[in-house]
């Protein structure tokens, strides 16, 4: 599968007319080989020739055993010591990949590769011109193969049962920071191996700013709440948001919870092959704007989910580019209303030959818990 990976990656970058990539330690480096690291200050870069033979590791010769039995892509390794620094390992390596200086420019992440690297590169290979490969990185990863949809299946599963307990023992009088302390622990009973980010617990006018940082705030009788979260398993992640009423909320919140549940549904109705993010993020926001709160859905509809909580393609406005079967991505309509409180109904999707098919499907009602 892995070898897979990189044709179909070498043939996206001969098409580019580029002569090979340049992959820091994290998302489309753990795609490819398989591996994870945690970004050090210790220089550890993957150049990806375009000609299709072996990808060259430079890598701090302290993870070399790691790399070596963890990889799932056979690669041609340039450990470097402390003691030596890693510029002779990156000159090897480029010599080894390239024949010297590529011929022609190389990809590099311009939201992940730092200056560090960058300056090296240049010292290694004198001449270097660079451009930014992640748009190339990030069309390959769109489309999801069934192992990577059956753990995204399953990180969705456990977020959905861990949201369950959640909301069986939230209760008026709780702190936003002692929900969100709850999700985790929930989240991690149920075997996941990590929260997919910093969950959400935004309640009352909090609810109101759909990027919140969890506050002492206590729930209160008539409070929206909404819960964002997600949980990791085998290296995918699930993103679910659902809101709920500490006691009954009143009729302009039930108004706009309808909507959004209304913009929700006839967004998830929307994906098919070849629908666009534009006219998905259309479906869901026409149902909003025509409800008169067109103003207060402030965000776009969704975004691409797999490896990264925030990947592509985006369901936004000016994304023409036709869904294809496999792509998994998120639709997460919202209203909100500064001072009064917001709603986001958020599910997790996946583009089949029949359609859209949701891996959440936690009851989209409006819960009213005890107030
Ligand atoms: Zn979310
Ligand atoms: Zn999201």
């Amino acid at each position: 599968m892995q070898q897979d990976r990189l044709n179909r990656l070498t043939a996206a970058v001969q098409q580019a007319g580029l002569a090979g990539l340049a992959l820091m330690p994290a998302a489309n480096l753990k795609y490819l080989t398989g591996l994870t690291f945690h970004q050090g200050k210790r220089l550890t870069l993957v150049l990806v020739p375009a000609d299709g033979s072996a990808p060259c590791f430079i890598i701090p010769a302290l993870e070399l055993t790691q790399a070596q039995a963890n990889a799932t892509l056979p690669m041609r390794y340039f450990p470097w010591h402390d003691a030596d620094g890693p510029g002779e390992a990156l000159r090897q390596a480029v010599q080894d990949g390239f024949g010297g200086t590529p011929k022609g420019a190389i990809g590099v992440e311009y939201t992940a590769l730092r200056v560090m690297e960058l300056r090296a590169l240049e010292q290694a290979a004198p001449g270097l011109a660079t451009v930014d490969g992640t748009p190339l990185l990030a069309s390959l990863r769109m489309v999801k193969d069934d192992a990577e949809q059956a753990a995204m299946a399953e990180a969705a599963r456990m977020v959905e049962v861990a949201l369950e307990r959640v909301i069986n023992q939230m209760q008026v009088g709780m702190t936003e920071r002692d929900v969100s302390a709850i999700i985790t622990r929930e989240i991690m009973a149920t075997g996941a191996t990590g929260e997919s980010f910093d969950n959400i617990v935004a309640s009352g006018p909090n609810s109101a700013n759909p990027h919140h940082n969890n506050t002492d705030r206590p729930l209160q009788a008539g409070d929206l709440v909404i819960l964002d979260c997600g949980a990791a398993y085998g290296g995918y992640y699930s993103d679910i948001t659902r809101t709920v009423a500490m006691g009954e909320p009143g009729p302009e919140a039930r108004r706009i919870y309808e909507l959004v549940q209304a913009a929700n549904e006839a967004g998830r109705a929307a994906v098919r092959p070849g629908a666009t993010g534009h006219e998905v993020d259309r479906a869901a926001r026409s149902v909003i704007t025509n409800g008169g709160f067109g103003p207060y859905f402030v965000h776009r509809t969704g975004h691409g989910l797999g490896i990264e909580t925030h990947e592509l393609p985006d369901m936004v406005a000016g994304n023409h580019q036709p869904l294809a079967v496999g792509t998994t991505f998120t639709i997460e309509p919202g209203i909100y209303v500064p001072g009064m409180g917001g709603v986001r109904i958020e599910d997790d999707m996946v583009v089949t030959e029949e359609g859209g098919r949701s891996f959440t499907s936690f009851r989209r009602e409006l819960l009213v818990l005890p107030g």
